[in-house]
Order: structure tokens, then C-alpha cells, then sequence
């Protein structure tokens, strides 16, 4: 064991980290992994670590497959929730927002769309009888 003492930067307020190998949870939307015995220093209050060399990259892995599942995710949501309105991308571009090619871009997860349009879509997909009232 080392005797040395490493305080959290996030919390700065003296919050002294804890070096041990913890499984750490990542959560996106509703997508989550766990890595498992990342070795490091661990923030008991906030959860911030200092990884140990080379688990900082198995970390960054996960994430990067992480973030990805969760892209896949909301391009086959907004998909499907604009195929269920009756709407090709061009329509649901000029109805929407951001322009003809806007849906075939977050459809092929090539950006992402606000926010408030996904909330819209959802919503949509709930109550599509809404749809006549937007057009
Ligand atoms: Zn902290």
C-alpha cells in the first residue's frame, strides 16, 4: 500500500481519493455497461477516478462502444417514429427543422438532433392524431 494521498479535483474540497480497482457503471440513456476492477483513484463522494496506466483506455473503449449502442439506439427510434407518422425524411426535414437531408443524417447517426425535436417525436409517436395539428 502507498502512503501517498491524492484529493479530488472535481469535488476540490479536500475529498480525499481511494486507490483500489472499483467496477465502474456507464450509463447513456437507457444503455448501461459495467467495466469491471478499473484500477485507479476513485472519488467515494462523486465518483471521478484517476486511472492507473492503461485502464484509462479499457475505459474509453467502453464508452466509445457505449456511445455508439446508444446512437444506433436513437437513429432506429426516430426512424421508426417517423415511418409511423407517415412521414419520408424530406417531410419530416421541412416539418421539423434542419432541412431535407436533417432525418437522413440522425437516421444514419451522421448528427444528432435537438433536443426539443426529439422530445417532439416522441411525444408524436405517442399521440400521432397530434401530427394534423403541426401540419
Ligand atoms: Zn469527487
Amino acid at each position: 500500500m502507498t502512503k501517498e494521498k491524492r484529493y479530488c479535483l472535481e469535488c476540490d474540497d479536500g475529498v480525499l481519493l481511494v486507490h483500489g480497482a472499483v467496477d465502474k457503471v456507464i450509463t447513456i440513456d437507457a444503455l448501461s455497461v459495467t467495466v469491471p476492477h478499473v484500477s485507479g483513484w476513485h472519488c467515494p463522494v462523486c465518483g471521478e477516478c484517476e486511472f492507473d496506466d492503461g485502464e484509462g483506455k479499457r475505459y474509453s473503449a467502453a464508452l466509445t462502444a457505449l456511445r455508439k449502442q446508444a446512437d444506433a439506439e436513437r437513429a432506429s427510434t426516430l426512424r421508426a417514429i417517423r415511418k409511423k407518422l407517415g412521414l419520408k425524411q424530406a417531410e419530416a426535414g421541412r416539418l421539423f427543422g434542419g432541412g431535407v437531408n436533417a432525418f437522413s443524417e440522425y437516421e444514419r447517426g451522421k448528427t444528432q438532433p435537438h433536443k426539443s425535436t426529439v422530445l417532439l417525436l416522441k411525444l408524436l409517436g405517442r399521440h400521432p392524431e397530434l401530427l394534423k395539428e403541426l401540419a
